[in-house]
Formats: structure tokens, sequence, C-alpha cells
């Protein structure tokens, strides 16, 4: 792929940290690279593996960082672990290792959320930050006297970025399950490439004009690779040169940062 081919991108599925800003600090092309996809009659979603907060929280953060977004312009992995199970545990009773949040979303999608392990069906692990050991105790019960029961994961992160440095997320409580059961779940979020086929079914686009952007090889660009469309890396965050030329992954595109993007788009006309 080359730059001028980012005029046939009509949807851009965008990480958020390192990608559109860094920590608090909103990147200066941002604002106007999301106007100038919609001028050019493209489109664009947020994307996050981060299940512990709802799209609303998420629309307060852009909002500090002084872009308006609505909970429409979010794809999270609550959403695409909610994809997959309607598409292969229709229905099911789940036990969810997750916040009120994700526990409130998944019932929304007409889940039975149960307390009980022993009336699960299936289990979702999420990024918990209201983690119990009681929840640590049921979930290892379950994988170990019902071995054939389903084991989703929302994310595979191992740390959440912090003010401070890193808490455990998802990734690091799968890895405690791991030592007492055995057993590794299905991981829905980045890299799997769920999230973006999820945003091009809900918004009716075709793999050649769909691309994910973002400043991780291993999670954001390989969901792009593994969704077959384009993986975009940006260098404005935590990917170096090193990590580049080591990856086996090897993005569609590099670029500087997404102000590369927009000065392609600046070159379309008004759809
Ligand atoms: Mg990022």
């Amino acid at each position: 792929m080359d730059k001028k081919d980012l005029s046939r991108i009509k949807l851009y599925l965008f990480d958020m940290d390192g990608t559109l800003y860094l920590g608090d600090r909103l990147f200066s092309f941002t604002k106007e690279l999301l106007a100038e996809i919609r001028r050019t009659g493209g489109q664009y979603l947020f994307m996050t593996n981060n299940s512990s907060r709802s799209v609303v929280d998420y629309v307060k953060k852009l909002a500090r960082l002084q872009i308006d977004a609505v909970p429409e312009d979010f794809i999270t992995s609550s959403q695409a672990t909610a994809y997959y199970l309607h598409n292969h545990q229709e229905g099911k009773r789940l036990y969810v290792c997750g916040t009120a949040s994700l526990c409130a979303e998944l019932a929304g999608e007409g889940f039975p959320i149960v307390t009980d392990p022993a009336e699960a069906e299936c289990v979702v692990m999420g990024f918990d930050t209201e983690l119990t050991f009681q929840k640590l105790h049921d979930v290892s019960w379950l994988l170990t006297v019902r071995p054939d029961i389903p084991y989703l994961a929302t994310n595979g992160d191992l740390v959440c970025p912090t003010e401070f440095g890193y808490v455990p997320d998802c990734g690091s409580v799968c890895g405690m399950i791991k030592t007492a059961t055995g057993r590794l779940p299905y991981v829905i979020g980045k890299p799997s490439p769920l999230m973006p086929e999820l945003a091009m079914v809900r918004l009716g686009r075709a793999k050649e004009e769909t691309a994910v952007v973002g400043d991780r090889i291993y999670t954001d660009v390989k969901s792009g690779l593994n969704a077959g469309i384009a993986g975009i890396l940006v260098m404005s965050g935590e990917t170096t040169r090193e990590i580049l030329d080591a990856s086996e992954d090897k993005p569609d595109l590099v670029l500087r940062d997404c102000g590369e993007i927009l000065d392609v788009l600046r070159t379309l006309p008004t759809a």
C-alpha cells in the first residue's frame, strides 16, 4: 500500500492513545483529520480493547480533549464480545468476571447474567476493575468441573496504563486462571479480527475500503492484517524503529503520525 492509496479508504478504525492523542495531550492534527474524513465522504470509529468502561465514559474522555463524539462513534471489545456470543453462544447464561458496566452491556444484548456459577453455560472474562477472590474461585471451579464450557476474554492485554505506570489487565488475570486450571480463553479484542469485522458489518463497508490505524503492531496493526484489511502503523506512540524492524508482522503502511493521512485527505474532493 502506498500513501496515495489512502484515497480509497472510506472507513478508518482508530486506536486512540498513541494515535489520536498521547496521554492527556491531543495531537495537533486530530480534530482536522476527523473533520476531513467526513468531508471526503468517509467514516471513522474509535476502537478500544478496554472492557472496563462504557462508551459513555469514553465520550467524556474525548470531550475533555476537545473531540466531539457520540456513543455510535465507538467500537469496543465488549461490543465485539456480544457480537461473537450472538454468533456462537446465542442466549447462553453467562458467568462474567468483569465490571458492572460489562455485565449491563451483555445483559442489554439479551444474555442472562448469573452470579451462581452452577447456572452458567459460558464464562466471560473482562478487564475487571471490580475483581474479587470469589470471582476467581468461581471461574476456576467452572473451568475445572466443566472442562467443555466455552471460555472467552474480551481482551488479552496484560497491563493497562495509569498515571503512575501500569495495573494488571484482563490478560494477567487470565494468566492466574491458567496457572490454576490450565485453561486459556478465546480472546475477542485486538489482535483478533472481530472488532474490524463487526465495524464493517455495522457500517456496510468492504475490506478494500477499510483500514485500522494504530501505534502498536501486535494489537492494532495485527487486527487489521487478521481481518484482511489495511493495517496502518503510526510512529507517534509506543512503536520504535527497532520494534518495527524486529517485527514479523509488517504493516501495510508506516506513517510518522496521522497528520500524513490528513495531508492526503486535504487533496481529495468534497463528497
Ligand atoms: Mg495505542
